[in-house]
């Protein structure tokens, strides 16, 4: 396994590990503290369910009393004036032989309540205890009887007739409208047909979260559930954002582990680079010193008989003294490059004399190596704004290039021609060519394309990032048309001034 693969393993380690096991804990657990709000929820609208029957308890709780305080009399018009719930009030001994019925009504109880014997036991029971209980019997239709012990009449049971809806709409309604405020929707329905008796708001769509009997209304249920979201609506919707928000988080540290790897994979490509260029330009020094000090030995031992013969290892030791000078000069102006310290002289140039010069210095290389040369200068291409020796440089670097990478087949052809608003210089080649998977990177600094003919030509992978930035500095560009296997043509287009 190559180490940028560990490094992304060991990112997807340190990073995604924990960031998903986070992401299942907390979809896990979400679970467990929604089903505990729900919980607390629940027990909370219990309690407000409970007090709503304890208040219908201490209302009928203050009749009693009431009664109980008008008994001796029988005194209970005042009470049945102020309180319109109530129909009228039983009052009967404790076996239910006499019963009388205030105000006087036609309806007979006597039979009714009698049959609630057992009930009227424990009231008498409780009372003995000093605990008056309250007992709903006779549920009927709108009407209940509420039964009662009274403390002040051992002999007496009394019965508060209550008319069942007027008592809910009024007293039990007065207390859920206080409870409802604008959060809370609470009704009373009937249990045997689901009637609802009353509701703090118009019905609305959507299930009561919870219910409760009535304690003294065993026919009827008061439900409750939360205005618009329920809690468990609201839960869902947070469960469900919460779910978002940690996806979203997951890609984020995803995207952040991917673009670390991706920055780290790329230094580790510039340290691989580098440590190519370091052998390569080594290389590139020694070669020319070999051949410089072995020719010189030569022609100083005297050991070179003809005139020919010295011209040509005086032009071999000129030629590498030149090949070294270029290699320093592009390492030179490189490091300049990188800090930023290069600086350009623009003076009028004609581009014709400046191709011309370069063609001269290489013809006889060219020659050597059995070049076919074309140069197809375009005549009067006006003067352009450049920094010559810079001009020079990039020529010199793609005409090594041409020469370094041609192959079998030696061709060169050089152009110059120009539009209204450039001038373009194009070096073409019949040589092995580029890929274009490599087109874009093999103007980046250390960069060379490592495959065939590249391994045997040795070089800096300085030479096109040198060249480009040459040419972006004068505000041009430079493009590449190149095929695998048959040659290249490099376009530098450099925009025209007006000549000074
Ligand atoms: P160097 O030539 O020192 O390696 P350059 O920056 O000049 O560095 O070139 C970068 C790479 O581009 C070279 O290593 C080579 O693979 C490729 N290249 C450049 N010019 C040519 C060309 N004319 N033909 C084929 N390949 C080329």
């Amino acid at each position: 396994m190559n180490s940028t693969k560990k490094i992304f393993l060991t990112l997807g380690v340190i990073v995604m590990l924990p960031a998903l096991f986070y992401s299942v804990y907390e979809i896990s657990s979400l679970d467990e503290t929604e089903e505990m709000i729900g919980q607390m929820y629940g027990r909370q609208l219990d309690a407000i369910l409970f007090s709503v029957n304890q208040h219908i308890l201490d209302v009928a709780s203050s009749w009693a009393t009431q009664i109980e305080n008008e008994l001796p009399k029988n005194a209970f018009d005042r009470i049945i004036t102020a309180n319109p719930s109530i129909t009228s009030i039983i009052v009967t001994d404790t076996s239910c032989t006499t019963t009388h019925v205030f105000p006087v009504d036609r309806r007979e109880y006597t039979e009714q309540l009698q049959k609630h014997f057992e009930i009227i036991d424990r009231l008498i029971r409780y009372r003995t205890l000093s605990y008056r209980k309250l007992e709903p019997v006779i549920d009927s239709d709108s009407t209940l009887v509420i039964l009662f012990a009274p403390s002040i009449a051992p002999s007496n049971i009394i019965g508060i007739v209550v008319h069942t809806d007027r008592f809910i709409q009024s007293v039990v309604g007065k207390k859920l409208t206080d409870i409802a405020q604008n959060d809370f929707l609470l009704t009373v329905t009937k249990r045997s047909d689901g009637q609802t008796v009353f509701s703090t708001a118009p019905k609305s769509a959507g299930i009561f979260s919870h219910q409760r009997k009535l304690w003294i209304f065993p026919d009827h249920v008061v439900n409750i559930r939360l205005k618009g979201v329920t809690i468990e609506e609201a839960a869902r919707g947070r469960f469900h954002r919460n779910i978002i928000l940690i996806v979203i988080l997951d890609i984020v540290l995803l995207a952040g582990a991917w673009f670390v790897y991706r920055l780290i994979r790329r230094e580790m490509e510039l340290v691989a680079l580098k440590s190519d260029f370091v052998s390569n330009v080594s290389h590139e020094l020694r070669t020319p010193l070999a051949l410089i000090r072995m020719f010189t030995e030569t022609l100083e031992m005297k050991r070179v008989k003809t005139e020919k013969k010295k011209r040509e290892y005086y032009s071999i030791i000129l030629h590498e003294t030149e090949r070294l000078t270029r290699l320093i000069n592009n390492i030179l102006n490189f490091s300049r490059m990188e800090s930023k310290t290069r600086r350009y002289s623009f003076t009028p140039i004609k581009i014709n004399d400046v191709i011309a010069s370069v063609m001269t210095i290489y013809s006889y290389q060219l020659e050597k190596l059995n070049f076919t040369v074309e140069t197809m200068l375009e005549e009067n291409i006006p003067f352009i704004q450049a920094d010559e020796e810079a001009i020079a440089e990039a020529l010199h670097n793609l005409i090594d290039n041409a020469i370094k990478y041609s192959g079998e087949e030696k061709f060169i052809r050089i152009t110059s021609q120009h539009t209204r608003q450039h001038v373009q210089i194009s070096i073409h080649d019949h040589g092995i060519g580029i890929a274009p998977e490599h087109h874009a990177k093999i103007f980046e600094k250390f960069y060379r394309v490592s495959r065939g003919l590249v391994h045997t030509a040795k070089g800096s992978g300085l030479g096109l990032a040198i060249v480009q930035h040459i040419v972006q500095s004068h505000g041009g560009t430079i493009s590449i048309t190149s095929e695998h296997g048959k040659g290249s043509a490099f376009v530098i287009t450099l925009p025209l001034t007006k000549e000074r």
